[in-house]
């Protein structure tokens, strides 16, 4: 299969999806010249017989999504482009675009929106797989997209699609769309927020079927514009047509489809929203309602999103390290009602303010990282037990003592921050959290 044959295609940035994409269009037929800033990853290109030089004259570019194309950022190559009028073009789309070619009609869902992207994606994937659906599933989350297989005509793509990839599609279309919900975010990406929200519709664009939230007024406003046929969801109230939570009852039209309280890994509302849009995509790839309600109480859930890593003398430890923004933090302590809470790193605009609501429910917050001062200082405006332990490592046997002191059942690392400052990314801050907690559990039980 060469569906690119005759097409000279150009690939920025060769870190995760970038290079196995340059080795697949290869495959496929393509003349590939592959570039990146980064002298080590044009090395480990060439190491694997790649085609490495700055590219001059193409018909196609794909960039990697973390690479601007446009605003006063965008890259050289993204202009260059621009002057010679060939497309600037995600994974996603050279996938569909070969499947396509192979005759194969699987479908393609996309799931996208501010937040929940992953866990709606993951916990699709895992309900397709009760079912005995062949799927490939991943995207912004797993496998990029062009380390995916070719599927039958009866599969189906499950793609978590970042506002970055969505912006670069181009004739692909997603049979079952989804979006979850829409807060500010990558707004200097995107420019402002009718930038942003364009990009990530365009996931809606020509599908068969599309799962709206309906819990922000941004993606209603979406809603509303939307023509064809067009499924509700909630987490918090009735969608007369579509499915939608009453407290831990996850419901449709046609009654209760499962009770959520009894779905370990999909506390609060956000998990809500993110079960009835994965509920509603099920339903659309024709899975049948007793295995959707089964599957959703096995979900294992993901790892750094409120993921119980350990429990020490009784007191449970949950890792969520993926909150990187007060937005997500607030969803996890809503989940509480008496928590010691680990927060700080590299704070975003605004800080942990907005968690005011949810601060009477945090019997002791320990601070770590660059925003420590700052967060103690939001903390001590509202009376908050605070302490400044300043690392994770610090931090841990902190929480364990405060939680024990305070009779709180639970400890959470909830950042609301990035972790650059001291970790590599959320998943190594995660990571340090897991062992550190496991470690922690072995001198408790050595010491009993
Ligand atoms: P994404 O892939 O979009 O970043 P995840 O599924 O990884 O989303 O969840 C990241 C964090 O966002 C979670 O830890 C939780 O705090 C919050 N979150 C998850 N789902 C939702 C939702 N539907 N609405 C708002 N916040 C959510």
């Amino acid at each position: 299969m060469r569906p690119f044959a005759g097409s000279r295609i150009a690939v920025l940035g060769l870190a995760r999806a970038g290079l196995p994409a340059a080795q697949r269009l290869r495959e496929w037929g393509a003349a590939v010249t592959v570039w990146d800033d980064g002298e080590s990853a044009r090395e480990l290109a060439m190491g694997v017989g790649l085609h490495v030089e700055r590219p001059q004259n193409f018909d196609m570019l794909m960039i990697s999504p973390g690479i601007p194309h446009l605003g006063p950022r965008a890259h050289p190559l993204a202009l260059r482009a621009a002057e010679i009028g060939a497309p600037i073009l995600c994974d996603v789309e050279f996938l569909y675009r070969a499947v396509r070619a192979a005759g194969s009609r699987a479908r393609f869902v996309g799931i996208t929106g501010t937040n929940g992207k992953s866990t709606t994606t993951a916990l699709l994937d895992h309900i397709a797989r009760a079912a005995g659906m062949v799927v490939a599933t991943g995207g912004n989350l797993g496998p990029p997209a062009l380390d995916m297989p070719l599927l039958p005509d009866d599969g189906a793509y499950i793609l978590e699609m970042s506002s970055y990839s969505a912006e670069r599609l181009g004739t692909a279309r997603f049979e079952l769309g989804a979006l979850l919900n829409l807060s500010p975010d990558h707004l200097d990406r995107h420019g402002d927020m009718a930038g942003y929200a364009a990009a990530k519709a365009r996931v809606l664009k020509g599908n068969d079927l599309a799962v709206l939230g309906m819990d922000d007024a941004e993606t209603r406003a979406v809603a509303a514009a939307h023509v064809g046929q067009m499924v509700p969801v909630s987490g918090l109230s009735p969608q007369p047509g579509g499915i939608w939570a009453e407290g831990s009852l996850l419901r449709g039209d046609v009654g209760v489809i499962a009770d959520l309280s009894q779905a370990a890994a999909l506390p609060g509302i956000h998990n809500a929203q993110n079960a009835a849009a994965a509920a509603a995509l099920a339903f659309g790839l024709g899975i049948a309602r007793e295995v959707v309600a089964a599957a959703l109480l096995t979900y294992p859930g993901l790892p750094h999103r409120q993921e119980r890593v350990g429990a020490v003398r009784g007191i449970a430890f949950l890792n969520d390290s993926k909150a990187t923004n007060a937005d997500s933090t607030a969803y996890a302590l809503a989940c509480h009602d008496r928590v010691v809470w680990i927060a700080g790193g590299v704070p975003k605009a605004g800080g942990i303010a907005p968690l005011a609501p949810h601060f009477p429910r945090v019997a002791q917050a320990l601070l770590i990282g660059q925003a420590a001062e700052e967060f103690a200082a939001t903390l001590a405006d509202h009376g908050v037990p605070h302490r400044i332990v300043g690392t994770l490592e610090a931090a841990v046997p902190a929480a364990l003592e405060a939680a024990r002191r305070t009779g709180s059942a639970a400890v959470l690392l909830s950042p609301a921050c990035a972790s650059f400052d001291q970790f590599t990314s959320f998943e190594a801050r995660g990571d340090a959290f897991r062992d550190l907690v496991a470690n922690l559990a072995n001198r408790e039980a050595e010491a009993v």
